[in-house]
């Protein structure tokens, strides 16, 4: 693995200001906070050079709008358990295959903020968008049967959205809603209408990795 965790790759303008007021972080900081719990999201010494990894993200345009506004936490707070409303980043313009992102908040959103908003701009119904590193999915990705982004593909990048965009559009991930980036160790991605479904589809796809490594290990 040649790329560095954490690095932003796209053209950012910031505005460093507190996130819009009406914002409830509620919601997607409890779910945040359990996944720190699980190692999903985080920072550990020994992995990714000790740098923080996983983040999450909530759209907030309203559903008449055509923008694609999200909240997603910022970048390297992988290593705290739990985030308050200056963790976050409120994204209010998102430009994939332009690499280019604007947005407000106490600081900036996280590195893979880009990839969150290609799958955001697919449909409406992407409410949520979460990345984990899990290596016992990664690892797993193909006896789970689950899509994927090429090896040859890092994150963060405008090869990134368009991959995305193409997955998208298949049957299997409109099901699965889950897949892994074979170009960025560890890394999956899942979605949905719904961030409780969302933080489950990884948890249940969690156990299903656990189970097939014990599978192997004790059969
Ligand atoms: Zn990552």
């Amino acid at each position: 693995m040649t790329e560095t965790e954490g690095v932003i790759k796209y053209r950012l303008d910031h505005q460093d200001q507190p996130i819009d007021k009406n914002i409830s972080i509620s919601e997607i900081n409890a779910w945040r906070t359990l996944l720190f719990k699980l190692q999903l999201i985080g920072q550990i010494e020994n992995r990714y050079e000790g740098y923080g990894f996983g983040n999450i993200s909530q759209r907030i345009n309203r559903p008449d709008s055509d923008d694609t506004q999200f909240i997603i936490s910022g970048t390297q707070t992988g290593g705290i358990e739990s985030l308050s409303r200056q963790h976050y980043s409120q994204v209010i313009m998102a430009n994939p295959l332009k690499n280019h992102i604007r947005s407000i908040g106490e600081m900036p959103p996280s590195s893979e903020a880009l990839t969150h908003a290609s799958v955001y701009q697919q449909d409406k119904a992407k409410q949520t968008v979460i990345h984990v590193h899990c290596p016992e999915i990664w690892n797993n990705t193909q006896q789970l049967s689950l899509c994927f982004t090429s090896a040859d593909i890092a994150y963060g990048t405008p090869e990134m959205a368009i991959e995305v965009q193409r997955l998208l559009q298949t049957e299997k991930l409109k099901a699965k809603k889950i897949f892994s980036m074979l170009g960025h160790k560890d890394g999956i991605i899942a979605f949905s209408d719904n961030m409780g479904k969302t933080a489950c589809n990884i948890i249940k796809t969690f156990k299903k990795a656990v189970q097939l490594e014990q599978t192997a290990l004790y059969s």
